[in-house]
């Protein structure tokens, strides 16, 4: 979903509409091993883009080529309407990067580090709005030696927001943190999103792709697996919901017209079955219930997680690869 950017000025902003990220046909080798094989893709302004796949899928490369910092062999790249191969002076200045580790000097403060970096670009934010985006007002003046593997990780963060980025690359921004330190990541991330900062973001934890991205790509072996929003991932892999729910015991079940419904008692007066379609066949069930006076106790929905779906796309494939990814 696009959003309108405010989060201040930046460079020359990209125009609405205009995708932020824009690669068609992309292909490179190392040596005789082709690592991307024709990848397409466009992420839109303001959106959070999740790239997703294995170890060695291929997505560094393709960040790294959307960077600058490698060249394709094919195809075309556009990030912020130019070529990322032979950009503008200016070009660079306009994209945050966090890579998956930093070395950050331990004994400046947080705040120290930040105004180091603040220097390198035309047009940075201030210390203090930075600290307050990834929720370190309080450790400005802490040294980086002295942070916690999270607050660590935000002060990265930090360090790729300073420019006032328009696209900001986030390379795994929540490995090896504990669960409480992720989802304060989580947190921060949603911030960005709501400031209309462009997130391309690469992880290993599903989760936290099925929760921040609002369109993801599946990369198996350099080629595209699978793209969409997660319920068009969920579609096009013919995903099903499961409803569940219990009856008072005894209760007649004849008229209850719902798929599969048949011997579908797991415990008694317990049911559970598959839904193609959640809508209808929750209305169906609630309509039968209130024409009869019957209780419904113990709803409950539950769908492919993305998880499951990338261990679905790993055995399509036949590789099955991608199961280890998500582990
Ligand atoms: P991912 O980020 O999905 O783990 P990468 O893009 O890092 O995947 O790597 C894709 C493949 O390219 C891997 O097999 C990796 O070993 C290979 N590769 C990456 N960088 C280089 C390089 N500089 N030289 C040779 N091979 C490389």
């Amino acid at each position: 979903m696009a959003r309108v950017r405010d989060i201040g000025p930046a460079g020359q902003g990209v125009d609405q509409g205009t995708p932020a990220v824009q690669v068609s046909g992309l292909r490179k080798s190392y040596g005789e091993r082709e690592v991307v094989r024709g990848v397409d893709f466009e992420v839109e302004a303001g959106e959070c883009f999740g790239l997703l796949g294995r170890n060695g899928a291929g997505k560094t490369t393709i960040i790294e080529i959307c960077e600058g910092y490698v060249q394709r062999d094919e195809g075309s790249v556009l990030v912020l309407g130019e070529d990322p191969a032979s950009p503008s002076p200016t070009w660079r200045a306009r994209l945050g990067i966090v890579p998956q580790e930093m070395e950050l000097l331990p004994t400046l403060t947080v705040s120290e580090t930040i105004a180091m970096f603040r220097d390198l670009y035309p047009h940075p934010r201030e210390v203090s709005d930075v600290l307050h985006l990834v929720g370190l007002t309080e450790r400005g003046r802490s040294r980086v030696r002295g942070l916690s593997g999270g607050e660590k990780r935000r002060l990265d963060v930090a360090v790729g927001l300073v420019g006032d980025p328009e696209v900001l690359f986030l390379d795994e921004p929540t490995t090896g943190l504990d669960p409480e330190a992720r989802r304060s990541t989580w947190s921060m991330i949603e911030g960005l999103k709501d400031h209309g900062v462009t997130i391309i973001l690469t992880t290993h934890y599903m989760e936290e792709a099925q929760l921040l991205a609002d369109r993801l790509l599946i990369l198996t072996e350099g080629t595209v697996a699978a793209s969409g929003t997660f319920d068009e991932l969920l579609h096009q892999h013919g995903s099903v919901s499961t409803i569940s729910f219990r009856l008072p015991a005894g209760t007649e079940t004849s008229g209850l017209a719902l798929p599969a419904l048949e011997g579908n008692f797991t415990d008694g007066n317990a049911l559970e079955f598959e839904s193609m379609d959640v809508q209808s066949d929750l209305s169906s069930l609630l309509d039968w219930a209130r024409t009869n006076s019957v209780e419904v106790s113990g709803l409950q929905v539950s769908r492919d997680s993305l998880e499951d779906l990338f261990l679905s796309i790993g055995q399509a494939t036949g590789s099955g690869e991608l199961q280890e990814a998500t582990r």
